[in-house]
């Protein structure tokens, strides 16, 4: 295996979110302007490019890759690459995140290349809610995605929940009940400044210290130290073992100084902090023929600027003008 990552400041990378597209079925009001236009299809690192990065970075110790987008079950081919990645040598897993919409099709196929685990984003349990908060989205089509995905055999299936005050703060203890009752486990998440969605970030942001109130209303609760190797922190219910309630607190609780991952935009530019604009453009270099060393070599000196943390605010609207579908959020 080559060295490790290594950024500037010592923190090792060994987890690389790799994004598929940035097309989405839904345009979550988070995450999309209303009328999002996305990049031509040459634009795209092609499945074989695709594949390079994640076995270069996998001789690079990274030792868990998430598949993400937009909307990454819309990217035809998806199945086999992830059969391909999931082979890597030193991959210990491949994991995905999605809005569920494709899973009845998918979950079953994923799960057989060599998908571990799953992360679906649900941010409401009420059918008209879901379609205004998704623009569009039909929550029947992502329910029976996600019993697909239970039926499929996934090492574990976590919700993602973007808590907006006004919008769905009111159907937290609601979501819990949720994944209690199917031993799933659900991260609360604050909204990133990401792109001009249209909306300030501030008018509807909701701590994770209120929503971790609100389910302390109804549920006892014990703090757990073990991390994900993500930003979330986690939290156990002592009458409910199987299921665990995580925080994403980017407003709330800085997580940057742990920081151990990279990401890979659906162009193939390699991101080094979600919370900055630096970028490697690794396609071109593809493109233009480099060779493995010149690609390490060209990430290695990208790696040393990755920034010591995100600077978001919820004083001042657009941070980033990048939209978080286009980031492999
Ligand atoms: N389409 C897939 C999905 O929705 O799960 C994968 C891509 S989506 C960009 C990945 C995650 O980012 C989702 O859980 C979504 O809720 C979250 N997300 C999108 N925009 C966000 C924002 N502005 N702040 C915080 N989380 C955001
Ligand atoms: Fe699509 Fe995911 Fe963004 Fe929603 S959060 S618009 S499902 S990419």
């Amino acid at each position: 295996m080559g060295a490790l990552l290594r950024d500037g400041i010592g923190r090792t990378v060994d987890y690389l979110r790799l994004s598929v597209t940035d097309r989405c079925d839904l345009r979550c009001v988070y995450c999309m302007a209303e009328d999002m236009h996305f990049l031509p299809r040459r634009q795209l690192l092609d499945l074989e490019e695709l594949y390079r990065l994640a076995r270069l970075f996998v001789g690079r110790g990274v030792r868990k890759i998430r598949l993400t987008g937009g909307e990454p079950l819309l990217r035809p081919g998806i199945v086999g690459l992830c059969e391909r990645i999931a082979a890597l040598p030193g991959l210990d897993e491949l994991v995905l995140t999605s809005n569920g919409s494709q899973l009845v099709k998918l979950a079953a196929p994923l799960a057989a290349a060599g998908v571990r685990r799953l992360n679906i984003s649900l941010d409401s349990l009420d059918p008209q809610r879901f379609r205004a908060i998704t623009r569009n989205g039909d929550l029947q089509r992502v329910l029976d995605g996600l019993e697909a995905a239970r039926q499929a055999g996934f090492a574990r299936i976590k919700l993602n929940t973007v808590v907006m005050k006004g919008r769905n703060a009111d159907e937290v203890l609601d979501l819990v009940d949720y994944v209690i009752a199917r031993g799933l486990d659900i991260s609360f998440i604050e909204e990133m400044p990401l792109g001009d969605v249209g909306h300030s970030r501030g008018e509807r942001f909701c701590s994770s210290d209120e929503v971790r109130a609100l389910i302390a209303r109804r549920y006892a609760l014990i703090d757990c130290d073990e991390r994900s190797s993500g930003p979330a922190r986690y939290l156990r219910l002592p009458d409910h073992p199987g299921t665990r309630v995580g925080f994403i607190s980017p407003h709330s609780q800085n997580f940057c100084a742990s920081c151990n991952r990279l990401r890979i935009t659906a162009e193939g530019r390699l991101l080094l902090c979600l919370g900055h604009a630096e970028a490697l453009d690794l396609r071109e270099l593809m493109r233009n023929e480099a060779d493995d060393r010149a690609l390490h070599a060209a990430i290695d000196g990208a790696i040393l600027e990755k920034a010591a943390g995100h600077d978001f605010s919820l004083a001042g609207d657009v941070q980033v003008a990048r939209f978080m579908n286009a980031s492999g959020g």
